[in-house]
């Protein structure tokens, strides 16, 4: 039997249809939600996350403004532009786009940004109220995968989740919201030993690790659930050939383009062995930004309503 795939974009689709009427209400009795978006510098990636962001936004209806600091920007000036954010009413949400040039201090800059206003879910307080269990925005990622597997009726509980990649942004947020859907969870990283081993464990195996195709058939239990968090851009043909095969598509693609998009799962063997997959692109991706705009909107409904709905995930 062939492995299921685990569409992100219909699931995108349906979060945001549910935001939908939420914002419109918001708009009729106050004011739309209001989104400000940090991009620092020119990076290509970040440029297009933060591209389909704002159109997200406008998709919505929901208020955005994109800010373009330039890249040698310090930090001090960087805290000075977040501190401005911070004091606007209109202004429910500020997100800074990662990776920052090196010149600047990240930790501060997580710290600086408003706990309410932090629909990124990074702020200390926040991930405080993650492992307390308490309502708070949680981080995009790992909120967005919890949503797929729900939507798509995935038994968590009492099953056993491997997540590869211990980032403060995907992999120890999954894995403690997995541990609060009572899966027993094992976290795997790059001093792992037995990496397959473990992985081979896993009735829910999540990949984030920031490695083209490197979970393979020898990762992966017969009919586990696998999703694949990474965005690595190939543009190596010989690298796409070896993992796509000789005559595949891909390498026309990158051609074509310069580049091909690929997950942390290879995307050939994850199809022969899982039950059920994401697939790279088409499969997180959606979901992080659908969270984002969710998180957005419960963050204005915090601040404008006397009742306001819970934090969704
Ligand atoms: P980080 O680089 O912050 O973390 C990578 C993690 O993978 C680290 O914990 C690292 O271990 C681990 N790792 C690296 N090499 C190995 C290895 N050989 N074996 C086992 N573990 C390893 O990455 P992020 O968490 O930020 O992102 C991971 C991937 O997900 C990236 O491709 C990124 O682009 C993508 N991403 C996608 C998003 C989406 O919306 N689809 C959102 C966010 C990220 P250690 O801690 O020991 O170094």
């Amino acid at each position: 039997m062939s492995a299921r795939v685990l569409d992100g974009k219909r699931i995108r689709d349906e979060i945001l249809a549910e935001l939908r009427g939420r914002v419109a209400d918001l708009a009729a009795e106050q004011r739309p939600p209001g989104l400000a978006v940090i991009l620092v510098g020119n990076d290509p990636a970040s440029e297009i996350y933060v591209r389909n962001k704002v159109r997200a936004c406008a998709e919505l209806g929901i208020y955005s403004e994109k800010l373009t600091p330039r890249a040698s920007i310090c930090t001090e000036d960087l805290l000075g532009i977040i501190e401005g954010l911070n004091q606007r009413p209109e202004i429910d949400g500020i997100l800074l786009q990662r990776p920052l040039p090196k010149q600047i201090d990240t930790r501060r800059t997580v710290v600086a940004i408003s706990a309410d206003k932090d629909v990124d879910g990074f702020h200390p307080l926040n991930v405080g109220n993650l492992v307390e269990g308490f309502p708070g925005p949680r981080a995009c990622t790992p909120a967005g995968i919890l949503e797929l597997l729900k939507r798509y009726g995935i038994a968590i509980a009492g099953r056993h989740a491997v997540v590869v990649g211990r980032s403060d942004i995907v992999g120890k947020p999954m894995a403690i919201m997995l541990l609060h859907e009572n899966a027993t969870v094992t976290i795997c990283h790059s001093r792992t030993t037995n990496l397959a081993e473990e992985c081979r464990r896993a009735d829910i195996l999540v990949a984030a690790i920031g490695r083209a195709a490197f979970i393979g058939r020898g990762h992966i239990k017969p009919g586990a659930t696998v999703i694949d968090v990474g965005m690595n851009r190939i543009s190596d043909p010989r690298e796409v050939e070896r993992i796509y095969g000789a005559g595949s598509d891909k390498l026309e693609q990158l051609a074509q383009k310069g580049s091909v998009l690929l997950g942390d799962v290879h995307p050939l063997q994850v199809a022969e062995v899982a039950g059920a997959y994401t697939p790279a692109p088409g499969g997180v991706g959606p979901l992080t930004i659908a969270m984002l705009m969710s998180n957005t909107v419960a963050a204005a409904e915090r601040k404008l309503l006397k009742s306001p709905s819970p934090v969704a995930c």
